[in-house]
């Protein structure tokens, strides 16, 4: 029986025997008590194995028909996966706009062996061009964050297939709930769980998911000996989340397509960035039942307005991340890496009334 995601991740990595507690058991045990062969039990030492990341692990990989193994953070899972890949396939071919943390990453593994290769990822022949040079991985984001451009998964993976190349998608800010990249030719993805997936703002975690065995095997052999394993405490708490994703999500989407509509008709706004905005066509052809809870936008009169209606609001919060059930937003450039526009504010579309979120908008922006 084919499900819908919803059901599947209210029902993922929870038991169905009668007997068994209803939510998955938080196993903090370091090593479980066995002697002899070590193999004959399914655990032995908390670094390889824990029921309760397997518990997350399986509900992820309910949602993508697919395996999924669970990390420290984002950027482990990430770190993970380009070295898996990279043993073969030693040249990045890295969306120039994606995620600032994933670029510095990719910088620091140029120096180990991994050739970085930065290309616009909407400019196909620059991306041919950069796959034709020998075995590459395709790394590539959509939504983008912070700037929301929607690239072509379905096109961008017909070309690593012609060049032999293995193709990694980001999906933090779309989820699997709105877009399942590995429907659409990825060999990998790579997600945040950080950010909407668990959806409070309470938990730092990452996850790969792949129904490539050769990828999965060899990500779990970098989780075990790079060491970056998720806390059992953190996973239930990433499961926990995820049951609700889908109905988070549909809300915070509703919710970010109206207000990106609102501001670009504000006369503070110079500028408006959302899938809705430009790009719908495409992103309606990969990702389903909305664009995410991200909604990036310059104000008239640059870092110092934004960060006058930053102060002012009384609802939307100051600050990084994204995703959860409370909105939030923050001016992009105050990190010093970051490449986005000086007055590129990007907020996170929360589970509140869409009127009140409206409201505190129109209000912050009048003091900016
Ligand atoms: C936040 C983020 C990451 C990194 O995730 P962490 O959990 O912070 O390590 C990777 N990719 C994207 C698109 C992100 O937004």
């Amino acid at each position: 029986m084919a499900l819908d995601p919803s059901t599947r991740a209210a029902h993922g990595g929870s038991a169905r025997n009668l007997g068994d507690s209803s939510s998955a058991a938080i196993e903090l045990g370091s090593f479980y008590l066995s002697q002899g062969d070590p193999t004959q039990l399914p655990y032995a030492y908390g670094r390889v194995g824990n029921p309760t990341w397997e518990a997350l692990e399986s509900a992820l990989g309910e949602m993508e028909n697919a395996r999924a193994t669970g990390f420290a953070s984002g950027l482990a899972a990430s770190f993970a996966l380009m070295l898996a890949l990279g043993k073969t396939h030693p040249r990045l071919v890295l969306a120039s706009d994606c995620y600032y943390g994933t670029r510095k990453q990719a910088q620091m593994l140029a120096a180990h062996g991994i050739e970085l290769i930065s290309t616009d990822h909407g400019d196909f022949s620059a991306v041919e061009n950069a796959l034709a040079h020998g075995p590459a991985i395709l790394w590539s984001e959509s939504p983008t964050n912070p700037l929301l451009r929607v690239h072509d998964l379905r096109r961008l993976s017909a070309l690593a297939r012609v060049h032999g190349a293995r193709f990694v998608v980001d999906n933090t800010t779309a989820t699997a709930a709105l877009q399942q990249p590995l429907d659409l030719g990825a060999d990998a993805v790579v997600t945040s769980l950080t950010k909407a997936t668990s959806g409070h703002s309470d938990v730092i975690l990452g996850s790969v998911t792949t129904r490539d065995a050769a990828i999965h095997d060899s990500v779990r052999e970098w989780r075990n000996y790079a060491g970056a394993i998720p806390g059992p405490f953190e996973a239930w708490i990433a499961l926990r989340g995820l049951k609700t994703l889908p109905l988070r999500i549909e809300k915070q989407s509703s919710s970010a397509t109206s207000l990106a509509a609102m501001l670009a008709a504000h006369p503070k706004v110079a500028a408006v960035h959302h899938p809705s905005i430009g790009a719908r066509a495409l992103a309606e052809t990969q990702m389903r039942g909305g664009f995410g809870p991200l909604v990036s936008f310059e104000v008239k009169g640059g870092a110092p307005a934004a960060d006058r209606a930053i102060a002012a609001a009384k609802i939307i919060r100051p600050g990084t991340s994204f995703g959860g059930v409370e909105s939030s937003w923050e001016r992009r450039a105050r990190w010093a890496a970051e490449t986005a526009p000086e007055g590129l504010i990007r907020l996170s579309v929360g589970i509140e009334s869409l009127g009140d979120l409206e409201a505190d908008l129109r209000s912050a922006l009048a003091a900016g």
